[in-house]
């Protein structure tokens, strides 16, 4: 049993599909273990994905994580890390296989509807980033 975090962007936060994303997770073995809207401070976003500061989209990518709503869920399963990067589909839409999230609601490589651990470590913590043990019992 695994957990990994999620995140809904605020592109398809804005587009009204968070229900139909969730399905996504539920339909295919993973339970939503906690969930919470939330918007992120440019703090927030520049923590969070602080791996890339270096990278010429960082500015990009906060400006974009900030410009709304995001939806941060645990997805509890079997494999939960793989499983939910299999689900989410390749970073690009324009590259992700038919059937996925963001080949589904993507329109780009800046909005790409979704954010999930790429690893167990980092499911960790990204889950502590933004939960409390009271919420995840
Ligand atoms: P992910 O794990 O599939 O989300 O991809 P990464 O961890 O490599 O990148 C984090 C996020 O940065 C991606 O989801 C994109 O929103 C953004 N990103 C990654 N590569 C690029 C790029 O080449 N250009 C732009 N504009 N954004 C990018």
């Amino acid at each position: 049993m695994e957990r990994t975090l999620s995140i809904i962007k605020p592109d398809a936060v804005a587009k009204g599909v968070i229900g139909k994303i969730l399905d996504r997770f539920e339909s295919n073995g993973l339970k939503i273990a906690a969930t919470k809207k939330v918007q992120l401070t440019r703090k927030d976003a520049e923590c969070f994905y602080a791996i890339h500061a270096e990278r010429p989209f960082f500015n990009d990518l906060v400006d974009f994580m900030i410009s709304g709503p995001v939806v941060v869920s645990v997805l509890e399963g079997e494999d939960a890390v793989a499983k939910n990067r299999k689900l989410m589909g390749a970073t690009n839409p324009k590259e992700a296989e038919a059937g996925t999230i963001r080949a589904d609601f993507a329109e780009n490589i800046d909005a790409n509807a979704v954010h999930g651990s790429d690893s167990l470590e980092n499911a960790v913590n990204e889950i502590a980033f933004f939960f409390s043990q009271r919420e995840l019992s």
